[in-house]
């Protein structure tokens, strides 16, 4: 059979060209969907849903069947490339690349120290191998300054939690979705979005279920909202009222759970005292909903058998995102349903669920504004990444002066492309590591070509599923351009370069051929590991491990995989054993360690790791002393007023709310970069606009309208949309990227709506970007 060999870092076997029913996952949103590919010559060829696998079963939506297109298109990066004077590129080897960079990189760290450094970036969708050697390599050379795509959108439910039930930030509390009953939906259309666990198919088959309830809040009419059995159109930006309204209500009616509330939590005069000001028929008002469903929705939540909320970007990136990330778990924690079947459980991933002791030390803040580092999906804190470019452009002595930007694209994924370009022209370093030419690409001194999540071993580590712990390592599936290493290695070569570490003590060599089947080896190599990395510092074991136990594995970077197994060995023993049996009972951790390994590697598909505890959901998660849930966190509390006092009100300079990139089933961030991926019918970036605004500016269906907000304006054609209120206008994600044809003609696809958006419009706990609440306006063009 035909076969490709590829750099030993990429695989240490040929990677077949001609190949059936591979399993692998879809990387276009998080859900990752499990996939079988037929190859044929090196190239994905065929794509179905796979059935086996033990995540989502089958499950697949439209746009999973045009991967092949993310991983063949016009803008591959295909070898080291530097930076010329006049701006075009050059190619390089990568011995030249990481002797110049790191060679920059040391010239700064001795003029400026380790913290001048930062990360942006690590994982696309599914494609997280990278992170403990990013984070490694960052923490490594002293800085602690890693900004992610997850920290524009969900930091505020970890800083939540931390508050309120001290729980861990490697966990994820959701609604329990396949036994909630009543389901309150909340800035999310999940029917298209696909947020949630199988959406579009879960949705259709609750709506039908007669012992179920759902009512969705969104100011759209929307595939989801005509299936609920309420819709609450509320105002855009008017949310927090609606949730403060409902807490309210539940507290001024005694509707909370009494017994929960007494002997589970602390703190409730606390919350009946900063909710006695709040008119739940003002709150109302405010949203524009009748005051009886806001009542009803409130008192139905809290009597019914498991309640829940699902939510997503509609409110987190939206006015008050922390206060509303608050009173969801308020509400969800007063009404009995935290940590309860049917209301809302802690999803788990491979990152074992162990509170950092360090949690409550000062944790890193960002030199302008304050706004701390915020631990999610595990114990590294991560910035938002609209404090990037002040971070740069503060004058002071510690700010950022160089950066990697890796599995992310700032200038059109993150807030205000044109700071992002002042504060990227500002830096003395900027290293971009993509399988693409980016538009932030092209604005760095180096390009390094990285594989797409197919053309490596890759992981997803989003949590999936309660109570199993599911974990899916795939192999690739077709080679990639031959000079493009995996991120796990660039990192490894940097840090090599810059010395950080030093070699591998030399016991760890001979340890490490049999670490991944020998318990006893493994527990030596770790304790070996440990008791040097002492010294050399603690992010030298994941490199060591890399260079030791790696050439043994049929990739490297699997050698994190099993350093993560040996976490849950460690420090997950009783979730791991009720996973894998009672035969497994008096095993030692090293043994426990080693056979989830061996299971993810032998279950390409995915596979149950550990499980959590179904009799006690909640006691586990509980970190506070007492072990009592904080109902009324000091810090959020005074947030309450500062919402009070600043109703969503009618502005005449800005007339119209933006929601600012929403999905459509055509639109996958800025993962796919050639527009031929899109077979809907078109145009496909427009601006949406309700009839009445239409008709009011004298607009009709395809006309050009002119869209301005405080920082840029746009053109683009107009899409008449019944569904919408007046005043409330949307565009989808994922468009102006560059694109090139093979005789050389650059276009740009439809319009970076991030040209548009202010990092300064943001969350004050968090830096979360309002991007679904941009005051602007709209006219038509050339009028
Ligand atoms: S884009 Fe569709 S197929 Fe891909 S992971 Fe998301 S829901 Fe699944």
């Amino acid at each position: 059979m035909p076969s490709a060999s590829v750099d030993p870092s990429v695989s240490r076997d040929p990677i077949p060209l001609d190949a059936e029913d591979l399993a692998t996952v879809c990387v276009l949103c998080s859900h990752n969907c499990g996939l079988r590919v037929d190859v044929a010559a090196g190239r994905i060829a065929k794509v179905r849903a796979d059935e086996r696998n033990p995540i989502t079963h089958g499950y697949v939506c439209n746009k999973g069947f045009s991967i092949a297109r993310y991983v063949e298109h016009d803008e591959r990066v295909e070898h080291p490339l530097r930076r010329r004077p006049d701006g075009t590129f050059e190619r390089i080897s990568w011995d030249v690349a990481i002797a110049e960079i790191a060679g920059k990189l040391g010239r700064i760290r001795d003029e400026h120290g380790g913290r001048a450094f930062a990360l942006v970036g690590i994982g696309g969708q599914g494609n997280h191998m990278d992170g403990p050697y990013g984070l490694g390599w960052l923490r490594g050379l002293g800085s602690k300054r890693w900004f992610n795509a997850l920290a524009q959108e969900k930091t505020q439910h970890p800083l939540i939690q931390g508050w309120m039930f001290g729980s861990s930030p490697a966990t994820f509390f959701h609604v329990d979705q396949p036994r909630v009953k009543y389901l309150l939906v909340m800035g999310t259309n999940p029917r298209i979005s696909n947020r949630g666990h199988n959406a579009n198919e879960f949705f259709k088959e609750y709506a039908e279920d007669p012992e179920r309830t759902m009512v969705v809040a969104d100011p759209r009419e929307t595939e989801t909202t005509r299936a609920a059995d309420r819709h609450l159109r509320v105002r855009p930006g008017s949310d927090v009222y609606l949730l403060l309204g409902m807490a309210a209500a539940i507290v001024q009616n005694g509707w909370e759970d009494a017994e929960f509330v007494a002997g589970r939590t602390e703190g409730f005069d606390a919350v009946r005292e900063a909710l006695a000001a709040v008119d739940p028929a003002a709150m109302a008002a405010r949203c524009d909903v009748p005051a009886r469903d806001l009542l009803d929705t409130a008192r139905e939540f809290a009597e019914a058998d498991g309640a829940g909320f699902f939510f997503d970007l509609g409110v987190e990136q939206n006015r008050f995102s922390t206060l509303i990330s608050y009173l969801i778990h308020l509400i969800t924690v007063l009404t009995g349903n935290a940590g309860r079947k049917g209301g809302a459980i802690f999803m788990e991933t491979i990152a074992p669920p162990v509170v950092d002791p360090d949690r409550v030390s000062e944790p890193e803040r960002a030199l302008a504004s304050g706004i701390p580092a915020i631990r999610a999906l595990g114990n590294a804190g991560m910035f938002s990444p609209s404090l990037f470019p002040e971070e740069v452009l503060i004058d002071h002595p510690e700010r950022i002066r160089a950066v990697v930007v890796e599995g992310s694209n700032p200038l059109l994924s993150f807030s205000d492309a044109a700071r992002w370009r002042e504060a990227l022209a500002a830096l003395d370093l900027v290293v971009v590591v993509d399988p693409a030419m980016t538009e932030t690409a092209r604005l760095a001194d180096y390009v390094l070509p990285t594989p797409t999540g197919y053309e490596k071993w890759e992981m997803a580590i989003f949590p999936k599923g309660w109570p199993e712990v599911s974990v899916q390592v795939r192999p690739p599936v077709v080679p990639g351009p031959p000079e493009a290493l995996p991120e796990p290695e660039i990192y490894a070569r940097l840090v090599e370069a810059l010395g950080p570490f030093g070699e591998p003590p030399e016991a760890l060599f001979e340890l490490g051929e049999t670490a991944t089947t020998d318990p006893g080896a493994a527990m030596r190599w770790l304790a070996t590991a440990r008791e040097k990395a002492a010294e050399a510092g603690e992010n030298a074991m994941i490199f060591w491990a890399y260079r030791t136990i790696g050439p043994h594995l049929p990739a490297p970077s699997l050698a994190g995989v099993w350093a993560q197994c040996q976490l849950n060995g460690l420090m997950r023993r009783e979730s791991v054993v009720r996973e894998l049996g009672p035969a497994f009972a008096d095993e030692n951790p090293f043994a426990l360690g080693n056979e989830i390994f061996r299971r993810i590697l032998e279950h390409p598909e995915g596979v149950a790791i550990a499980r959590a505890d179904e009799d006690d959901p909640l006691g586990p998660h509980l970190g506070h002393p007492d072990g009592k849930v904080r109902l009324a966190p000091e810090a959020v509390l005074p947030e309450i007023g500062r919402a009070l006092d600043a109703p969503p009100g009618d502005d005449d300079a800005w007339p119209f709310v933006l929601a600012a990139g929403l999905r459509t089933r055509w639109t996958a961030n800025t993962i796919q970069r050639d527009p031929k991926w899109r077979k809907g019918r078109g145009p496909h970036c427009t601006l949406n606009l309700s009839p009445e605004d239409a008709a009011r500016l004298g607009v009709e269906d395809g006309d050009a309208v002119r869209l301005e907000t405080s920082r840029g304006a746009a053109e683009l054609p107009a899409t008449l949309d019944p569904k919408l209120r007046p005043g409330h206008v949307w565009v989808p994600n994922g468009f102006g990227m560059i694109h090139s044809s093979p005789e050389g003609d650059v276009a740009v696809d439809g319009v970076n709506l991030n040209e548009l958006t202010d990092t300064a419009d943001r969350d004050p706990f968090t830096g979360i970007p309002h991007h679904r609440y941009v005051p602007c306006r709209v006219t038509a063009a050339g009028r």
